[in-house]
């Protein structure tokens, strides 16, 4: 039997088959661990699965789509129950799907939707759009564009084109700005608008700073750039290592606005230096806990908890979803959200 508390919390009504799920196994599959968050999600997930008795396998991609399909067949052949996957690329993997669902493998989708298959259970995230509000109405915020200021010159960057959240980032964050866009309040001077032309294969900070290289030289040789749309701190490093190396932050050239996401170390520590100006926190340890009960409550007959039933259409289905909500930090508030909270130490910071 599985510890009563889990049951109870997921609603386990008093028929639920649940008896034979203890020391199942449950399959981890993570994209890379070339980004800390992803490191810290699946040790998450391998404690709490731990806690309520199953055994777990994680894996991890290397951000090859090849490794994960072959990882999640290696998981339905050890005889995985449960199968909890953060996808490298969200359309690949229905083929491996199809066969866990002929193996009666349950399949929560991690933090990226599972998209074009019906055989994905339920969805544990972040409210995806809202990561792009924040940073859309923080360059807003800084900029005084409510107030009136401007024109401003800003750059757009997109996250992976194949991760689904990458189009929800971008759209939230153009619900900000694109009055101010199209009001010419701000103007992106090379024309690239368009999410095709701003994203960033498999979220790859070294693409995203040859791109920054040449948006620099073709469009801003005699202007300033204001502001950066970044998707998420592995792409706004890459682009402040461009803006360093044409001068942008030495006396007098002040760095522009740069945001960013999941507020990985190296991150928080340029925005205490004053170089990255914000970025989004994502507990991911919250999201864990939510994908555990999400797969413990499948496992044992019982009904998960979700609070958007509408929004996460795969092409397929709508996969009921838990939204959890991001946090905008920067200098003013990191240590209360991230220190405070206990996910960094002040000497990790330092
Ligand atoms: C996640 C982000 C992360 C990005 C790159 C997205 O799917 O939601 O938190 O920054 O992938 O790893």
């Amino acid at each position: 039997m599985l510890a009563a508390c889990g049951q109870s919390a997921n609603g386990v009504g008093p028929h639920a088959d649940r008896g034979d799920a203890k020391g199942s196994l449950v399959g981890i599959a993570m994209p890379t661990k070339s980004s800390q968050r992803w490191i810290d999600d699946g040790r998450s997930m391998v404690e709490q699965f731990r806690d309520k008795g199953y055994r777990t396998d994680l894996q991890y991609g290397d951000d090859v789509v090849e490794n994960q399909v072959s990882q999640i067949e290696n998981m339905i052949t050890k005889g995985a129950r449960l199968l909890v996957i953060a996808a490298i690329d969200g359309s690949s993997l229905s083929d491996v799907l199809q066969r866990a669902a002929e193996a009666n493998i349950k399949v929560i989708s991690y933090d990226r939707l599972l998209l074009g298959t019906e055989n994905v259970d339920y969805y544990a995230t972040f409210d995806n759009e809202q990561v792009g509000v924040l940073q859309g109405t923080y360059i807003a915020d800084r900029l005084g564009l409510k107030k009136g200021k401007g024109p401003f010159t800003i750059e757009l960057f997109g996250g992976s084109p194949d991760d689904n959240n990458s189009a929800y980032f971008f759209k939230g964050a153009m619900s900000v700005l694109k009055p101010y866009l199209s009001s010419g309040k701000l103007v992106v001077r090379s024309r690239q608008t368009r999410f095709n032309q701003l994203a960033t294969l498999r979220w790859d900070g070294g693409i995203a700073q040859s791109r920054m290289d040449n948006l620099l030289s073709k469009a801003y040789s005699s202007h300033r750039v204001d502001a950066v749309l970044s998707p998420y701190d592995g792409i706004s490093i890459g682009v402040l290592s461009s803006l360093k190396s044409v001068g942008y932050g030495d006396a007098g050239r002040p760095l522009p606005i740069v945001t960013g996401q999941d507020a990985e170390i190296p991150s928080v520590k340029s925005i205490i230096a004053g170089e990255q100006t914000q970025t989004v926190y994502k507990d991911t340890r919250k999201l864990a806990e939510v994908a555990v009960q999400m797969g413990n409550a499948v496992l044992t007959g019982g009904k998960p908890k979700v609070n958007d039933t509408e929004q996460y259409d795969n092409g397929t289905k709508v996969v009921p979803a838990y939204l959890l909500q991001p946090v905008s930090v920067d200098k003013d508030n990191y240590r209360k959200v991230l220190v405070d909270s206990g996910q960094y130490t002040p000497a990790q910071l330092k």
